[in-house]
């Protein structure tokens, strides 16, 4: 079922029910029944509905009594489904969330969370997508649809640039409209526009100064006028602090419910006219279009069909995991040396695996996400079954829940590996309650005692396999100890299997990373504004967000944004872009053929980015404005094609508060990652319209030279400058030493009537007005 358009389903309905609630009632209807229900209206047959926490599963409603384990499933979180980069997958995935949900009796299920990772530190990083708008609106646009094909409402979270934990709560969040709109909105907006939600949830911090929770400008101008959503929004838990200018703002409902705060308040705010009561109607009808909305699609509760949703939820973790790092080793046996890749592993080989993650596994994070499942595939008894007759050793190595070095485990570790002759495993990664909603991490390093222990192993063994366990980079210094690398992010209750079946071979690799892996913490975007002081958080780095940021400063990183492994290899050809001139109004399409050149069937994400060689605004290096996944057998080729239209060459134009396109060429680029462009063509774009006085006094006649026809008009102009205004025009050096044509286009044009370094100008007041309305409307077509 794809829900176009609720407003017009339901709206008649709840106009009508509307229409028979008293005020009393309607108020009471825009706070929550219970700390995790909707208030309904038992005399006009209006349910009080359920809210359940996702996003990664269906969060039993426990209303504050003890802790309930059920029948539920722990899917991937959303930091390891981006890895992924199948949208079909994260579909699927919401689909079986709406199935848990209606089988559990819940209304609204409180996922998909899309903030964009502008930091590595923030501790709910693990519920979140991508460093990247495209990446994380795709992904989040198919949950949405998942879920609500279930016939359960989605509730999109946390709207908006809510992307630190640290003073989450007040936390001002100050960034400029163009980074916001590109960057921190760009992924609302585009899943509202592609998936409809029946719900989002307002965050807790203020953005600019106001708080979200009371945001007219986002939650109405941008949201509803702009984008045109039609669903209801409510706060996030304890979000509310002016609840008046909340209802104005468009904040609908206020939760947790049961406490009725502000029903007073309310009722006297309409009777003293700070409200109308149709301020109150706007709100209540949008929360009987939910309720009506969960009622028609409601489906009896039931059993949940466990084994199989565990068994899908292993299928979503094998994508979701990154081969990292697969160096060769040498072998050596009578003498006769070769070579070959530590992983996958051989079947019936004996293998230690060291850590007490391995045995203590994660593989999910704290917080309202957490999913009280009942159980989990364990690494060690999974790779027992998948080593086929190899014998498993274990040793535990280092303590967990203490990242000290414990001299006496670290030895027994070490000892035991000696003794080993074989691959070793060793488990690391971020320990239990590092990586949780309401904090964030304290710095980018792993425990102490398990890079201690990779440092001791590597004396005594040679193929050494680190399975990394997290949610978000870590610092990578240790890999030079290991061999290779598997990021098991943290994929839910089936990553044990998964990741075994990885391992030993039975599952090829297919996940990259949707966030860079930095080398350290200081070479981060954000490190010199996070978490910023007197409770603001500036976001200066602006745009440059994650591979946008490196690419730009050519900073090295560890691992790049889109790269990951496989056990087979790809060959990119035969690019294809067609029309190469467009109008912006029309499409282009793109396709590439990839070859599998290796043994083994694997899948390959195939990722296009865009570039803007030269462009009058500031722009990342390129973007990614494209991704397919592809499954081939070995020699088989495929190809994969890509439908751009005018979204993916916009930048926001502050000048004109819209979307704009410039005229001029572009690069489409497709390749393995931010850092492996395989393949690349131009492709001429076509404006239709041009930004009125985009050129003023203070442009500097150098900006100008992004748009060619412009600069040479203006070049015509004052190529015969008299020698005083440009001092020795005769020879590019003056008398004083400066290069005249540096000085003239560092000069500003309005300083060509008032004159430069000279006192006589050598244009009119009315001659630059002109010269401005030229250049102004001769920008259109760089090439005419
Ligand atoms: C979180 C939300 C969550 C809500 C209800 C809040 O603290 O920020 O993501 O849905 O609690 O548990």
């Amino acid at each position: 079922m794809h829900i176009e358009n609720t407003k017009n389903k339901y709206s008649d309905q709840a106009a009508s029910l509307l229409h028979q609630m008293r005020l009393d009632e309607k108020i009471s209807m825009l706070s929550g029944d219970a700390l995790f229900a909707m208030s309904g209206n038992e005399r006009l047959g209006l349910p009080s509905y359920p809210t359940s926490d996702g996003p990664h599963g269906v969060k039993l409603i426990t209303f504050g009594e003890k802790t309930i384990r059920g029948n539920v499933t722990c899917f991937p979180t959303a930091t390891a489904l981006a890895n992924s980069f199948n949208r079909t997958l994260v579909q699927d995935m919401g689909a079986l969330l709406a199935d848990e949900a209606q089988k559990e009796g819940t209304g609204v299920c409180l996922a998909p969370a899309v903030n964009i990772k502008r930091h590595p530190l923030c501790g709910r990083n693990f519920e979140y997508y991508s460093e990247d708008p495209y990446v994380a609106a795709e992904l989040g646009a198919a949950a949405v649809n998942g879920i609500q094909s279930g016939g359960v409402p989605a509730c999109v979270k946390h709207f908006a640039v809510n992307n630190q934990e640290y003073r989450r709560q007040t936390v001002n969040a100050v960034v400029d409209e163009r980074t916001m709109r590109e960057i921190y909105l760009r992924v609302f907006e585009n899943i509202v526009r592609q998936a409809a939600p029946v719900t989002m949830m307002c965050s807790y911090n203020k953005v600019n100064g106001t708080f979200m929770s009371e945001n007219t400008a986002l939650l109405t101008k941008i949201l509803r006028d702009e984008w045109g959503y039609q669903g209801m929004v409510m706060s996030d838990w304890g979000a509310v602090h002016d609840r008046i200018q909340g209802v104005r703002a468009g904040l609908d409902l206020e939760m947790p419910g049961g406490m009725h705060l502000y029903d007073e308040a309310l009722k006297e705010a309409v009777e003293n006219g700070e409200l109308t009561e149709e301020d109150i109607d706007t709100c209540v009808s949008r929360i009987i279009e939910c309720i009506l909305f969960i009622k028609e699609n409601k489906k009896p509760k039931g059993e949940i069909d466990h084994r199989t949703h565990h068994e899908l939820a292993v299928k979503m973790a094998e994508e979701c995991m990154v081969l990292l790092k697969n160096d060769e080793f040498v072998i050596d046996i009578d003498g006769m040396i070769s070579r070959r890749k530590v992983l996958p592993l051989e079947k019936n080989a004996d293998i230690c695996v060291i850590g007490d993650l391995a045995d203590k596994f994660i593989y999910q994070g704290g917080g309202s996400s957490k999913v009280l499942n009942m159980s989990a595939d364990m690494p060690l008894e999974c790779l027992a079954e998948y080593a086929h007759g190899g014998h498993i050793t274990y040793v535990r190595g280092y303590d967990s829940t203490n990242e000290a070095v414990n001299e006496q485990i670290l030895k027994e570790a070490v000892e035991t590996a000696g003794q080993h002759h074989g691959p070793l495993i060793v488990f690391m990664g971020l320990g239990y309650g590092a990586e949780s909603e309401e904090y964030d991490r304290e710095n980018m390093l792993l425990p102490e005692n398990q890079t201690a222990l990779l440092r001791e192993l590597r004396k005594v063994n040679d193929q050494i396999i680190v399975v990394l366990i997290g949610g978000s980079p870590v610092d990578m210094a240790w890999d030079r100890y290991c061999d290779a690398v598997l990021y098991a992010s943290l994929a839910g209750e089936g990553a044990g299997k998964a990741l075994s079946e990885i391992l030993f071979g039975d599952v090829c690799p297919s996940g990259k990373l949707a966030e860079t892996f930095p080398l350290c913490l200081e070479n981060t975007p954000a490190f010199l504004h996070y978490p910023g002081k007197n409770n603001e958080a500036v976001y200066a780095e602006g745009l440059y967000v994650g591979y946008r940021y490196y690419d730009k400063k050519r900073i090295p990183i560890k691992y790049s944004f889109g790269y990951g492994l496989s056990y087979t290899q790809f060959a990119y050809g035969n690019l294809n872009v067609s029309p190469k001139e467009i109008k912006e109004t029309d499409t282009v399409t793109v396709s590439c053929d990839v070859t599998n050149i290796g043994t083994v069937a694997g899948k390959e994400i195939v990722q296009l980015y865009i570039s803007d060689p030269v462009s009058t605004v500031d722009k990342p290096v390129k973007e990614l404005k494209g991704f397919e996944k592809i499954e081939l057998m070995p020699g088989e080729t495929g190809t994969v094609q890509f439908i751009l239209s005018r979204d993916a060459f916009s930048y926001y134009e502050e000048r004109i508060q819209d979307w704009y396109v410039e005229s001029g060429e572009y690069r489409i680029m497709i390749g393995t990652s931010v850092n492996d462009i395989q393949v690349e063509e131009s492709i001429y774009i076509q404006a239709n319209s041009f930004i009125p006085d985009k050129y003023t006094r203070k442009t500097l006649i150098g900006e100008l030279k992004s748009d060619p026809p412009a600069y040479q008009y203006v070049q015509n102009i004052i190529k015969n400058m008299p020698a005083a205004l440009l001092p020795g025009y005769d020879h590019p050096i003056g008398p004083m030493g400066m290069n005249k044509y540096r000085q003239r286009d560092s000069m500003e044009i309005g300083a060509l009537a008032t004159g430069s370094g000279s006192n006589k100008p050598y244009l009119s007041e009315e001659q630059v007005s002109e010269l401005l309305n030229r250049i102004n409307s001769c920008t259109l077509d760089p090439r005419s």
